[in-house]
């Protein structure tokens, strides 16, 4: 798996209607306090996963280009973590919903929640929307249960 950053081009290709995606991040350094208040907690160095959705306007499209910006006002816990990492790769499904993500990488056996809280706020479904991969992680290996993404 490459960890080359997503160039800021290719960001415009991503679809401009809602879905959910799944951001594949590097984190080169431990991340401090990254966690949901209350909860602090350490994110060590390592790839992540974090999974989320958007259906406002832009859909999808704008979401994940906010997500990449290098300056933005720290709102959700994953902005903290986009902010110290890289995000390498993304991968979106336009019928699906960002827990069915979290499900998906779960029963790879490759994934296990990073940070009981993070990103999960507003789910009764999920521990967390962040999971943290492990070297073997494939985002084919997803495709079995959710469809082929689109990726970039
Ligand atoms: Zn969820």
């Amino acid at each position: 798996m490459s960890l080359i950053p997503v160039g800021q081009t290719a960001f415009s290709t991503l679809p401009d209607c809602g879905g959910a995606y799944g951001l594949l991040i590097n984190l080169e350094r431990g991340l401090l306090d990254a966690g949901p208040a209350g909860a602090p907690g350490t994110l060590m160095p390592g790839r992540y996963l974090y999974a989320g959705s958007a259906n406002g306007p832009g859909g999808i499209r704008a979401r994940v280009t906010r997500h990449a910006r290098s300056k933005k006002q720290l709102h959700w816990h994953i902005d903290k973590l986009t902010t110290a990492g890289t995000i390498f790769a993304v991968h979106t499904w336009q019928q699906q919903r960002e827990c069915e993500i979290v499900d998906a990488c779960l029963a790879t056996g490759q994934a296990a929640i990073a940070m009981p809280g993070f990103g999960s706020s507003d789910c009764r479904n999920c521990a967390a929307h962040l999971v943290r991969l492990t070297p073997c992680f494939d985002p084919r290996l997803l495709a079995a249960r959710l469809g082929a993404a689109q990726s970039i």
